[in-house]
């Protein structure tokens, strides 16, 4: 039987018959994997308590003999991240992201880049040094960039004029158009937001910039739950996915 070896973040877990569990794994270099864990639920000496969502572990898999199916061997515990599994918001926000990526990517597909950014977030979110809030709106703003779907905040699509040259305060976004309109060329209709040219350049500047230089910006308190509920609404809207866990974390909230 073939097999391999890989650090694997827990994404997803499903029981399966009595005792066993299927769980999504996400990995930096086979993208997401879904992996049988046999007696996973009867026997805790097998795996003992590690197999927890969000959980950094070292995993060996092995291929069964039917095409596509794939066990877990061994797992090893390298980081719990137990500061956001003790924590309900931390746990609401870290879901969200993790079903994002769950229900996004396809399987088996390498993608490194948002691999290092889920642990990044993850990491950030367990030590606590920046609101949750920033570092969700940070998390969606690189998820939506590293997979070609970052809205254009720069300008009015319909007219071309830049953000900082309108006499306005706020602008349009519309979400069926996927872009800003500055109020002379809006329309009308459902599916608008509005948002401040304040955090349409906030935005901006933290797409642009890693963690490190984007925790530096001070958001006002107003101005980080607009682009929250902008990210939040952009984000399902454009990927074309229900969140359970959305729901869930705004419920918390
Ligand atoms: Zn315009």
């Amino acid at each position: 039987m073939s097999g391999f070896t890989t650090t694997a973040i827990m994404l997803h877990r499903i029981h399966y018959g009595d005792n066993d569990l299927i769980i999504s794994f996400f990995t930096p270099d086979k993208g997401k994997i879904s992996i049988i864990a046999k007696a996973a639920k009867k026997s805790t000496k097998r795996f003992g308590p590690i197999l927890e969502l969000f959980s950094v572990l070292q995993v060996v898999c092995s291929n069964g003999r039917r095409q596509g199916m794939m066990y877990l061997q061994e797992a090893a515990l390298k980081h719990s991240f137990v500061d956001i599994r003790t924590d309900v918001k931390k746990t609401a926000y870290a879901s969200y992201w993790a079903e994002l990526i769950n229900t996004w990517v396809e399987e088996k597909k390498t993608q490194s880049q948002l691999y290092d950014l889920f642990l990044l977030a993850l990491e950030a979110l367990n030590c606590g040094k920046i609101s949750d809030e920033m570092l969700s709106v940070f998390f969606q703003l690189k998820f939506l960039n590293i997979n070609g779907l970052s809205p254009d905040l720069r300008q009015c699509r319909e007219c071309g004029i830049p953000v900082e040259q309108t006499p306005h305060t706020r602008l349009i976004f519309d979400l069926v158009k996927g872009g800003l309109q500055c109020p002379e060329c809006s329309s009308g209709g459902t599916g608008r937001l509005t948002l401040s040219k304040g955090v349409l350049k906030q935005l901006q500047w933290i797409g642009q910039h890693n963690l490190e230089t984007a925790q530096r910006l001070w958001f006002s308190p107003p101005a980080l739950q607009e682009s929250l509920a902008f990210m939040e609404t952009f984000v399902p809207f454009h990927t074309g996915r229900q969140l359970r866990s959305l729901k869930f974390l705004r419920q918390i909230r």
